[in-house]
């Protein structure tokens, strides 16, 4: 993958067919001057910074073992349930067989790490309606690659996914549950984004200054449990959440044209005109995977559906979730059987080998230049209002290996950033003639190594109008 970041700009106005030359000769920046009958903005032209090209890509589509992926997701399915209310201690039936399974496959891959990758298998109990009100025992397995930079090694940069199933009844701990999309797909993509990322760092071209956590949690069908540990944990250990990637049903592909491109949700937050950091993680994925591969869907999870980035977005931190590009019902949460002809159950031989390693490759690349990032910076506000001036303002520590900051701007009805300009040094830059009004604002951190951190949308000091007396706010 190369990158694509000036490729991507939109050309709004490639529609107006009386524009069209006009719009196509000039750089791409101006088509967030969406319409000639706009007032331009700043009116003596844009700057236009030099820009420090992306990461190369490291994580080769042809590198990704496909092989051992399937061979991951059938030894899970082998498990015949992995209910987390299931058998943690027989060797065949259970949610424990699928634990024991992935324990061994990381560990042989931390083998092959040269002792870099830690494996850590995190016991812990959790209660819900769904383990009817009960304390369950349940055990959470992580892979940890720790960051290299002193000050960067605390934040932690996740990929998840669950390693239990279910069938039709949600507490049937004797009914086959294969769960070979739901979600030892998702587990396969974790195990495999740590044999690539880890074998990258062995060989020297790794340079992940954040630490790198894989994941393979159990509980997610029983309400998030191991969602909520996660996030727990990782904060009990002292780590601050770079991004959270949840991989959950990302093994097929089933419709007519296929190849098509992985679904990414992300959902709004919560605050007025300020995207929610799990919107910026999704947004730094796509750049560096590419929109011909990653498409972005802005909201939190598919209607009605929950995943393990939950906790994490409920949380205010980046997570976001990787989900196939359209579902079949009738292959998740079903008890195995046929009916009326119609053949239900989660099995590997609908899985697509080919779109499960295009995933896994899309979650290693972006995982590896997330943590190849410098720090993100921080308090990052807009000021100017009811000036012509907008001003932007942040902090950030030190760094050594930053380059600077891109100042980035959309029209607020355009889904993506672009950089409106470059500074060496956090404080405070006038874009001079800009509205506040008619953008938003973000900036992120650019390392010298061009990888970019995610962006923080600028905050506003928020002046409600005064209310009506006795209006509640
Ligand atoms: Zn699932």
């Amino acid at each position: 993958m190369t990158n694509r970041s000036s490729a991507h700009h939109t050309f709004l106005a490639t529609s107006i067919a009386a524009s069209v030359c006009f719009w196509i000769a000039i750089s791409p920046a101006f088509a967030q001057q969406s319409a000639p009958r706009d007032p331009t903005e700043p009116q003596q032209g844009q700057p236009h910074p030099k820009l420090l090209p992306h990461p190369a890509a490291a994580i080769a589509r042809q590198s990704v073992d496909e092989k051992s992926m399937r061979a991951l997701i059938e030894q899970l399915v082998s498990c015949g349930t992995r209910l987390s209310l299931s058998s943690w201690t027989d060797p065949k039936r259970g949610i424990g067989c699928g634990r024991d399974h992935i324990v061994a496959r990381l560990n042989e891959i931390a083998k092959e790490s040269g002792g870099k990758l830690q494996i850590v298998v995190d016991k812990f109990e959790a209660t819900s309606e769904r383990t009817a009100g009960k304390p369950v025992p349940l055990e959470s397995v992580y892979a940890i690659l720790p960051g290299s930079d002193p000050k960067l090694a605390k934040t932690l940069f996740i990929v998840s996914g669950h390693y239990d199933s279910r069938p039709s009844d949600v507490m049937s701990t004797e009914a086959d549950a294969p769960g070979a999309d739901d979600d030892a797909s998702g587990v396969s993509v974790s195990v495999e984004s740590a044999r690539l990322l880890s074998k990258a760092a062995a060989s020297g071209k790794g340079g992940y200054r954040a630490t790198l956590l894989f994941a393979a949690i159990p509980g997610e069908e029983q309400g998030l449990l191991g969602g909520y540990r996660l996030l727990e944990w990782a904060k009990q250990q002292g780590y601050t959440i770079g991004g959270m990637l949840d991989d959950d049903i990302v093994g097929d592909d089933p419709s007519p044209g296929a190849p098509h491109r992985v679904r990414l949700f992300s959902g709004n937050g919560e605050i007025d005109d300020c995207d929610s950091p799990g919107r910026e993680l999704a947004r730094a994925i796509e750049e560096i995977d590419g929109r011909e591969n990653v498409r972005m869907i802005f909201r939190a999870d598919r209607y009605g559906r929950g995943g393990d980035h939950y906790p994490f977005y409920k949380a205010g931190l980046p997570a976001v979730r990787f989900t196939e590009p359209l579902e079949d019902y009738s292959h998740q949460h079903q008890t195995p059987r046929t009916e009326n002809g119609i053949e239900y159950g989660d099995f590997a031989k609908y899985l697509n080998a080919s779109f499960l390693g295009d995933v896994a490759r899309d979650n290693a690349e972006a995982l590896r230049q997330l943590a190849m990032a410098p720090a993100p910076p921080t308090n990052a506000r807009l000021t100017g209002a009811v000036t012509p001036d907008a001003k932007v303002f942040w902090s950030a520590e030190e760094d050594p290996e930053r380059a600077g900051f891109e100042i980035l701007w959309r029209e607020t009805t355009e889904p993506r950033w672009q950089v409106y300009d470059f500074a060496a040094s956090p404080g405070e830059t006038v874009l001079r003639g800009v509205s506040t009004d008619n953008h938003f604002f973000a900036v992120r951190a650019v390392g010298k190594n061009g990888a970019r951190s995610i962006a923080v949308p600028t905050e506003i000091e928020r002046r409600p109008p005064p209310l009506p007396a006795g209006t509640k706010q």
